[in-house]
């Protein structure tokens, strides 16, 4: 029998009660309804949390209110027992976008509002709390009456006196005691004790700002600025795609764009990758954008739900961060910003799998307001979009005050001289190069995308391969550490003297890491300065703030990176860059492996030649013919995409095919696998199903098969990817054969709408 207090609708004879629907933190949509009782009726209030009883027992959970109504309820329906909040931690706006990511990226709604709402938010960390004291009405009292010393009444009768509440330690002064005799006549039943919201700490929301550059804008920014301002006057939602490469003003673009929008007492939000969110990128905001919240992964949570409160409560004008900014809870938004959009870091890889750039969209779409994507080399969806007219497409096809793109040059490895004997990281040609620019007082910057010294450790005898314990991967040589280590869970090992396997001592350490290209540049360059920026030497934060402003001195020659060098940095004086290995991503399983390594390319290639000593590039390779390498070296993007765009469509991938990804894993090889056949079986009998069929769509499933990784963090994985041209017709085959077969214990089944990686 129920333990909690029901209510079964009587039509007849009473009122509909006031009712509220809960969504939980469970991986269901659809949301329960519960019923307020009077107490809590004037504290309910949708976008705030509530505890209500749920499944058997005395059971107890957290969920959000989404729904207040009066109705009758068409079954038993159990009562809210406490209202969580003070405050609403949901706006409208923020409903509607985790509604329709719940739906889009298949989870539940719970989950992305759990996702969404930040830990500080949801702890209401920084939100001081301070023991107040006040009187208890007479007709509360004990009784009996507790002795009470001359003192001790006089205290009682001076804050009943007083009519309203102290903050405890005022009272104490006020009353002329101790803060401990105040406790005594709390425990006594005398006086009341209740916690108030101070919220007091204070964070520095950002130093002063800098004077504003003036700056002309030049007759390409002038007519994109003029498109966007006419579409920010004519109001609504607007996508508009801003095609610029690196250093031709997009950032100056947004900066007038922004102006605007605050200039009518609206918000913006402005997405940028975690990467680019540098020191520099926010003075730039901070000088010219009035009040600015910066929204970083490095925030505490405290600093984060401050943040939150203040924009929620309409200090902010501009939020500038990384992926999850897109919920920033603005009041009266007026724009969306997303620079680098891109980026693959605008997706999160772990539920709800949401990209922020779609998410944005999207909020722009219900919020009824303009959005300016901006790349030097936009995702093909994104350009496929602007060539189809679904967004404005905006060009600033050159560098700002006539700087010239830097010269790119290939450095075909098969045609290099090779030394004898030993292998080395940089080419004949690049070395020359390098001693070149730095004689004549430039800076060098060298970008391989691998940490570590050794990325392949194998026994030539047996064939035998360092593979992580965990993982189908293999294991990386870190000289400095001293230890052989898995790049993806961390696991560790003693580097080899002789192979575990044969027993020889005929180890070989190969493959190239950053570890090693900064051995060989300091013994070749022995009188240069050179520092390696990859995140085994950048852990502590701000660390890489000190190597940025050594570098930027003057003080480094020559900087050797990963991807962290790649982006958005802004050194006038770096004359070569260097790219040791062009074909690394080229060849990974993934069908965008080419567009990856165009934009990355183009993306390195825009760290040469800023300032007025101009620049080069040497990319080195195996495979100078392959378009992602040629046309990089062109700075022709467009060219690039038509072609890219034409592979695409003959091989039924984005954009003109929608994917999903399944990925079914267990720390049980046979239980995955079988549930993977189940799922498959599903597929089937879903797609023969005549109520679900659309004739019209086309529809594809690969798999089940084992993930290109299978084993990782020792789960085994299995996967499918389903194609099809219309993303209805997808959701819907995934609704119902998911509906079919629930997993066994043990097995996880993952979902991702739209991946970004294979
Ligand atoms: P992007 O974002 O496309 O890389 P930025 O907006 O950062 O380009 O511009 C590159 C550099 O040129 C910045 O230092 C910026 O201040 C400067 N700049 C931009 N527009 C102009 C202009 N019209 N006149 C002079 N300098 C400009
Ligand atoms: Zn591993």
């Amino acid at each position: 029998p129920p333990t909690q207090p029901h209510y079964l609708a009587d039509r007849q004879s009473t009122d509909p009660p006031l009712l509220a629907e809960i969504v939980l933190d469970r991986p269901m949509n659809q949301p329960y309804t519960y019923i307020v009782p009077e107490a809590l009726a004037s504290a309910i209030e949708v976008g705030k949390r509530v505890e209500v009883p749920f499944g058997r027992g005395d059971k107890r959970e957290t969920g959000y209110v989404i729904r207040v109504l009066r109705d009758h309820p068409i079954r038993e329906v159990k009562s809210i027992e406490r209202v969580v909040d003070n405050e609403a931690l949901l706006t409208e706006s923020l409903l509607k976008i985790t509604r329709w990511m719940a739906d889009y990226y298949v989870c539940g709604w719970g989950q992305v509002l759990q996702a969404v709402l930040p830990a500080g938010v949801r702890s209401q960390a920084g939100i001081k709390k301070n023991v107040h004291v006040e009187s208890i009405p007479e007709s509360e009292l004990p009784n009996p009456l507790p002795e009470l010393t001359k003192k001790q009444r006089n205290i009682v009768d001076l804050l009943r006196s007083e009519c309203r509440d102290y903050e405890i330690k005022e009272f104490a002064r006020i009353a002329s005691c101790g803060v401990p005799m105040l406790q005594n006549l709390i425990k006594l039943g005398m006086i009341h004790r209740t916690l108030k919201e101070a919220e007091k700490v204070d964070y520095d929301f950002g130093e002063e700002a800098v004077a504003p550059k003036a700056i002309v804008m030049n007759p390409d920014q002038e007519k994109v600025w003029a498109r966007i301002r006419e579409n920010l006057t004519a109001g609504g939602f607007k996508a508009m795609l801003l095609h610029g490469v690196t250093g031709s003003g997009k950032t100056e673009i947004y900066l007038q764009a922004i102006q605007h929008v605050l200039d009518s007492g609206k918000e913006v939000i402005v997405l940028v990758p975690e990467i680019s969110l540098t020191p520099q990128t926010i003075q730039r905001f901070r000088g010219r954008c009035g009040n600015v919240a910066v929204m970083h992964s490095h925030l505490t949570d405290s600093e984060r739900g401050a943040h939150w409160r203040k924009i929620a409560g309409g200090g902010v004008q501009v939020v500038v961060g990384a992926r999850s900014a897109v919920f920033a809870p603005t009041r009266q938004l007026g724009m969306i910003i997303i620079d680098e959009e891109h980026e693959s870091s605008f997706k999160q890889e772990s539920t709800p799998r949401y990209h922020a750039r779609d998410v944005a969209v999207m909020r722009a779409k219900l919020e009824n307001v303009p959005i300016l994507l901006g790349s030097a080399t936009p995702a093909l969806e994104s350009w496929n979009n602007a060539q189809r007219g679904n967004y404005e497409l905006l060009s600033l096809p050159n560098r700002v005050m006539d700087l010239p793109m830097p010269k790119v040059k290939i450095i075909d490895l098969r045609h290099e001289p090779k030394s004898k004997g030993k292998h080395f990281a940089i080419s004949p040609t690049l070395e020359e190069a390098m001693r070149k620019a730095l004689t004549a007082g430039g800076q060098v910057m060298l970008f391989l995308n691998r940490r570590g010294f050794s990325t392949h450790i194998h026994c030539p005898g047996c064939g035998y391969v360092a593979n992580c314990q965990h993982c189908d991967l293999a294991l990386t040589f870190h000289q400095q550490r001293s230890t052989l280590l898995c790049h993806y869970c961390g696991y560790e090992q003693a580097p080899l003297n002789e192979c575990p396997s044969c027993k020889q001592p005929s180890v070989r350490y190969q493959g190239l890491g950053t570890e090693k290209l900064q051995a060989e540049i300091e013994e070749k360059f022995p009188s240069k300065v050179v520092q390696r920026m990859d995140s085994d030497t950048m852990t502590r934060p701000g660390s890489h703030q000190v190597v940025l402003d050594a570098f930027r001195e003057g003080g480094i020659h020559i900087l050797i990176g990963t991807q962290m060098i790649a982006k958005g940095l802004d050194f006038p004086n770096v004359t070569l860059v260097g790219v040791i290995n062009a074909d690394a991503s080229l060849h990974l399983p993934d069908f965008r492996a080419a567009e990856r390594t165009f934009q990355l390319l183009a993306q390195v290639a825009g760290r040469s030649g800023r300032g007025d000593k101009g620049g080069s590039v040497l990319i080195q390779t195996y495979t100078p013919e392959h378009p992602s390498i040629r046309l990089a070296t062109q700075h022709d993007f467009i060219q690039f995409a038509s072609l890219e765009l034409k592979h695409r469509l003959e091989h039924s991938y984005p954009p003109y095919f929608r994917l999903a990804r399944i990925v079914i894993r267990s720390l049980k090889q046979d239980s995955a696998e079988k549930h993977a056949t189940q799922l498959s079986l599903a597929f089937k009998r879903v797609l023969e199903n005549p109520q679900v069929r659309q004739p019209g769509s086309k529809f594809r499933i690969l798999g089940p098969a084992e993930a290109p990784i299978f084993k990782l963090n020792d789960q085994y994985r299995y996967h499918f990817q389903i194609q099809s041209d219309s993303s209805q017709y997808l959701h819907q085959v995934l609704h119902h054969a998911l509906a079919l077969v629930k997993p066994t214990s043990g097995v996880e089944v993952q979902i991702d709408i739209d991946p970004q990686s294979m």
